[in-house]
């Protein structure tokens, strides 16, 4: 077996959802190749040559990479496969636009989000927002994958020693302008990888109220979350929704709060470790997944939460 992965870069170097992914490709076994495309990428060709276990690092480097365009990037990779078993890369908003053009442009049936690997052909992926598990089993050539990463362990280990090569970017397809872009989400830690998230939901009330929420996650150094009830009050810009349509996260404590607890948020939320929740409808649904409830007035016991923390 040979993988390919297509590594995902942010302003830190190798994201957090890379490194999953090539958690994800240790399990399926056999030579892991790693594909870098974007511009000046020299410090984190040698980051990602340091990971064990990569036999080579191919980089793509070219000012047009700079912004990752699926347009541009998926012919670079379609460039490569040949040869390879598998081509992985992570469930994020890239992935998911990537992949699917590769797989397209090979002929072959992706499979999106696996969250566990039962052999190199066999893996399981969420179905029916995360309610029911299907066991996938693929005899393409070439198995072109997206990882859901909150399920595997990133690998964080240092001291590899694989080759970076250089390889040809490509041209500009010319089909995609980039304009800009906007990064929200303020200074808290990231969504999707932080260790605790604070979410609020339609009954945090109004966008002031949320502010109460935000301090609190500040204090405990979490992310901020939301249900989409809560994003389409707009209480909160989106990119802080949890769940089937939002994000999926999976951080050591979740605390929910104003949040009933529909089908649709626990599906992204479901694998976090430790579940708290504070609302005032003793039978709200989300008491049947929390591991903690509280049954009280939010703002009240959001105030106190925050009050206490502010002595520490
Ligand atoms: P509500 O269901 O209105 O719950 C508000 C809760 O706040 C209630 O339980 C109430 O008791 C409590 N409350 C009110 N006031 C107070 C107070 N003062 N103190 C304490 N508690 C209080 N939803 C998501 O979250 N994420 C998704 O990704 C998502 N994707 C969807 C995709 C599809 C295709 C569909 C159909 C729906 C999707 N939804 C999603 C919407 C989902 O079905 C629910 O409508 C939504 O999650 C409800 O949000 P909520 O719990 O904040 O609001």
């Amino acid at each position: 077996m040979t993988i390919l992965v297509l590594a995902e870069t942010d302003q830190n170097g190798l994201t957090s959802g890379t490194r999953s992914t090539l958690a994800c490709a240790r399990e399926i076994g056999g030579e892991i190749d790693v594909l870098i495309c974007g511009s000046d990428c020299e410090a984190v060709a040698a980051e990602a040559a340091d990971v064990p276990g990569i036999r080579r690092v191919y980089v793509a480097d070219a000012p047009h990479l700079a912004t990752v365009i699926a347009e541009n990037v998926a012919p670079v990779v379609e460039g490569l496969v040949g040869g390879y078993s598998h081509v992985l890369a992570a469930a994020s908003s890239q992935g998911k636009g990537i992949l699917p053009r590769v797989a397209a442009r090979l002929g072959v049936q992706p499979i999106s989000e696996i969250s566990a690997v039962i052999d190199p052909q066999t893996f399981i992926r969420p179905i029916y927002a995360g309610n029911a598990m299907a066991t996938v089993r693929s005899s393409e050539p070439t198995q072109v994958i997206t990882v859901r990463t909150t399920s595997f362990e990133p690998v964080m280990e240092t001291g590899g020693s694989a080759t970076v090569e250089a390889i040809n970017a490509g041209p500009d397809s010319g089909l995609v302008r980039f304009i800009a872009a906007k990064l929200t989400g303020g200074e808290g830690p990231d969504l999707t990888t932080a260790k605790v998230v604070v979410s609020g939901g339609r009954g945090v009330g109004s966008a002031e109220n949320f502010q109460l929420v935000e301090r609190v996650a500040a204090r405990l150094g979490a992310a901020v979350g939301a249900s989409r009830a809560a994003v389409d009050a707009g209480y909160i810009p989106n990119d802080h929704q949890v769940g089937q349509s939002g994000k999926i996260v999976a951080p050591d404590v979740y605390i929910a709060v104003g949040i009933s607890g529909a089908i649709q948020h626990w599906a992204g939320m479901k694998d976090a470790k430790v579940i708290a929740a504070i609302n005032n409808d003793p039978e709200a649904p989300i008491f049947q997944m929390a591991d903690y409830g509280l049954v009280a007035d939010l703002m009240e016991a959001l105030g106190e939460i925050d009050e206490a923390l502010s002595q520490n």
